[in-house]
């Protein structure tokens, strides 16, 4: 039994207390706005199993002109921000050439081919397993041309092993009756699931933990000070010493992680979501709308649209017109929708390469690494705690880990 902190208590950070007290060790984590309130709060809820295709891909030397022109566009870049991003976009779309992006697709596809045995210790309790919908998830192309335009990527999909239907029109119609008759083409992928509610489950989670001696400290670390025998926190002007320290602060993790001698190239893509009360009823599952890069989620408090791209650091304002976009373009896919009540702006954590970073600090064998997971943080907490576990237990993790070293930029 070790004493072991973890900073970051989002998606990351609370699957990774999870299974290192499931192997009996005592966790401290610490975070300044309490449990779930970062990228992991207002997400789209999907266990998206089948999302090995990064944001860094081919299309973008195709799309991307387009994209940073269109007022329609799913994606932004707030040229302001422009400077400090440049050598992020530059690695972004060099990763975004062939080979280099279907090695990313690889790495991507052996983790989440895990995802769903990651998250079999923490469903196997019935108070979280009621947050799961078994519906699988459905993504839409308006027209034939850009379902043709997404082929390659679909195909690249299936011989990584997932596995999907194509529909057509009146296919999707019979689906989801409420969806305008706007959609052309659409893609189920099978064995995929949501969560109701997030951030409750990530509560009862933490909830459970707590019951079982997990301590939240709502304090921010300000360094990490790694050694050979474990490291040593600042944080609330005093310094607190671990046999080990997980570093889960999503998009905020390159301060600590260039502390420990690892400078990682870590940069946020900003996304939405905007929530439309009591209109859960309208879709039955996740539906994604690819051309306009969101999803209409189904949640107990009602129907939660989320998604868009914007490259535009770290600053809390909002972008009003993806905003406006989400609830223009979700009206027009559900012409029964009525007015959003709310919005919010989330930082997911994103490496240009678009694969995460889990692994060993190369200062401390000790600090360990859990961050970066862009799109797919929820469906990977599980085989992330895992990963966590593994390394912390000198345990063989379930995959070969060099992929996601930080000492591969
Ligand atoms: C619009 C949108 C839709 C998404 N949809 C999905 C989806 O459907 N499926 C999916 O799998 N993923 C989805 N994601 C991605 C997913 O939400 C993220 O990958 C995930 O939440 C990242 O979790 P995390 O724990 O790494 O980071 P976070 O949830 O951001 O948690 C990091 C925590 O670290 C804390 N922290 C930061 N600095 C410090 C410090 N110095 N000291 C202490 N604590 C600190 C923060 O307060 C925060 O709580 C979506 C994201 C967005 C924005």
């Amino acid at each position: 039994m070790s004493e072991i902190a973890i900073i970051g208590a989002g998606f990351i950070g609370l699957a990774s207390a999870a299974a290192l007290m499931r192997d009996g060790h005592r966790v401290t984590l610490f975070d300044p706005a309490g449990v779930g309130q970062g990228a992991s709060f207002g997400n789209a809820g999907t266990f998206a199993h089948y999302a090995c295709i990064p944001v860094n891909n081919p299309s973008v030397f195709r799309d991307l002109p387009r994209f940073l022109l269109s007022n329609d566009s799913p994606f932004r870049l707030r040229w302001g921000y422009l400077p400090h991003l440049a050598p992020w976009l530059a690695r972004f779309m060099m990763s975004s050439l062939p080979r280099r992006y279907e090695k990313s697709a690889g790495a991507l596809a052996a983790l989440l081919d895990r995802a769903h045995d990651g998250y079999a210790p923490l469903l196997a309790n019935a108070e979280l397993a009621r947050f799961v919908r078994s519906r699988e998830c459905l993504y839409l192309y308006s027209n034939a041309a850009s379902f043709d335009a997404a082929r390659p990527a679909l195909d690249l999909r299936r011989q990584l092993g997932v596995a999907f239907n194509v529909l057509g029109g009146s296919e999707i119609r019979a689906l989801e009756p409420s969806l305008a008759p706007i959609f052309e083409r659409g893609v189920l992928f099978a064995n995929s699931w949501h969560f109701s509610d997030p951030h409750g489950f990530l509560q009862t989670l933490y909830g459970q933990l707590a019951a079982q001696g997990l301590t939240l400290v709502r304090s921010s670390v300000h360094a990490v000070e790694p050694s050979a025998d474990g490291a040593a926190l600042s944080v609330d002007g005093a310094t607190r010493r671990f046999a080990h320290v997980v570093i889960a602060t999503g998009a905020r993790s390159a301060q600590f992680a260039k502390q420990c001698a690892d400078p990682v190239p870590l940069d946020t893509e900003r996304g939405y979501h905007v929530r439309f009360p009591g209109a859960q009823q309208l879709v039955s599952r996740p539906v994604g709308w690819a051309e306009r890069g969101f999803y209409m989620t189904p949640m107990s408090d009602g129907l939660r649209v989320a998604g868009t791209v914007e490259l535009a650091g770290f600053g809390e304002t909002r972008n009003r017109s993806l905003i406006d976009l989400l609830t223009f373009s979700s009206k027009r896919a559900l012409p029964a929708l009525d007015t959003p009540d709310s919005s919010w702006l989330g930082l997911r954590p994103t490496l240009p390469d678009g694969v995460p970073v889990l692994g060993r600090s190369r200062a401390s064998e000790r600090v360990i690494y859990a961050f970066g997971h862009q799109h797919l943080g929820l469906t990977l907490a599980g085989v992330s705690g895992r990963i966590v576990a593994d390394l912390i237990a000198q345990r063989a993790p379930p995959l070969d880990l060099a992929p996601y070293s930080a000492a591969r930029f």
